[in-house]
């Protein structure tokens, strides 16, 4: 027989399943104008700076980047006061989650998760030849203390998506809390908070920098890629120990952040008003879809994010197919076995009246 030339764990590893892209559902049906509510992308695009910035950066691309990106880390390390040495950026917060995997799976090496919850972690793992554990929610929360015991010998990582995508909803601080206290110490914890500014609005949140500073085998994931409209930059960032980090680094592209990203990011981080304004609409359009739901009598998850979890009522396979005929982009709850349920992204409101006529004439 012919040897395998592949790494043995590709066999069985399911690719990410990304958003259906705005180009392909305009030419599968013919249409000129597509609302896309379906990566949790910001509609307000970029800030103003960060445009100026990637303009002014342009005639410099032909010089490698900054592999360590200090004009972010800089920022950073302002507003939140780690040193550098706590901080590692990413080609994307994607990037963070392979590096995560990369620095600490060996084979067999356990990692404990919600379900559903961000599939790159689960991806990543299984990648290493690691083990996912994945703890089903309870009605639609995080079980906590099956999370707690799933936890062995084998354990090296503890995910917690908070809020949890596709779900949006958050664990409180007072949770929190009580669930770090319970994770023994040589488990590295990581709290991906790709959706902290929004979630920041909800007093109950937590911020996972205040885990860090007494847990120091805590990893806290955010990006760009949301809050500040730069998903298609791909750069997001990590904080943790300084032993963390430093075994991280080891593991990233080079020149994983290009120069555009990196300047893009720096002015973004100067624009709080362009942040508030991105959050202030969040909540507008999600007040708009939970009305709809409301009067419909549907069921929806309290969201803390820039997506709502629902219950259509109908099998959203269907409806994915049915809204993208009218031009309308969301992710049907089936990729996460919720086959009624769908995730739909916060939109500017115009988009937002536009993709609930849709879905009403749908739903009828
Ligand atoms: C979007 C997202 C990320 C990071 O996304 P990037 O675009 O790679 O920065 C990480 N975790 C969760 C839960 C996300 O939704």
């Amino acid at each position: 027989m012919a040897k395998n030339i592949f790494r043995k764990e590709l066999k069985d590893l399911k690719p990410y399943i990304p958003g259906k892209p705005v180009e392909k559902v305009m030419e599968e049906y013919g249409l000129t104008e597509v609302v896309k509510l379906a990566s949790n992308e910001n509609p307000l695009g970029p800030s103003k700076l960060a445009i100026e910035a990637i303009i002014n950066e342009a005639p410099r691309v032909n010089i490698y980047p900054d592999p360590s990106v200090e004009i972010v880390k800089e920022k950073l390390m302002q507003k939140h006061g780690f040193p550098r040495e706590q901080i590692v950026v990413g080609n994307g917060g994607e990037e963070i989650i392979k590096m995560i995997a990369m620095t600490f799976i060996n084979e067999g090496d356990e990692a404990v998760m919600q379900d559903p919850t961000f599939s790159l972690y689960d991806i990543t793992i299984s990648h290493m030849g690691g083990v996912s554990k994945k703890i089903p929610l309870v009605d639609f929360e995080t079980d906590l203390d099956a999370m707690i015991e799933a936890i062995n010998e084998k354990t090296k990582l503890v995910y917690l998506c908070n809020p949890n995508n596709p779900i949006g909803n958050i664990v409180s601080k007072d949770k929190l809390d009580n669930f770090v206290d319970k994770i023994p110490e040589d488990v590295v914890l990581v709290l991906d908070e790709a959706y902290f500014e929004y979630a920041s609005r909800n007093i109950e949140y937590p911020d996972g920098l205040e885990v860090l500073k007494r847990r120091p085998n805590t990893i806290v994931l955010r990006t760009f890629a949301k809050i500040a409209g730069l998903a298609g930059l791909r750069i997001g960032y990590a904080f943790s120990s300084e032993e963390i980090i430093t075994e991280m680094a080891k593991t990233k592209g080079v020149f994983n952040v290009n120069r555009i990203a990196q300047v893009a990011a720096a002015a973004a981080m100067g624009d709080d008003e362009h942040i508030k304004n991105t959050v202030d609409l969040n909540y507008e359009s999600i007040g708009y879809m939970v009305d709809y739901f409301e009067s419909k009598g549907l069921r929806y998850v309290k969201t803390s994010a820039n997506f709502i979890f629902a219950d259509l009522g109908i099998d959203s396979k269907q409806t994915f197919v049915d809204l993208q005929k009218k031009g309308m982009i969301m992710r049907p709850g089936f990729i996460w076995g919720y086959e009624t349920w769908a995730r739909i992204s916060s939109g500017s409101m115009e988009d937002t009246k536009k993709f609930m006529t849709a879905l009403d004439e749908i739903i009828g």
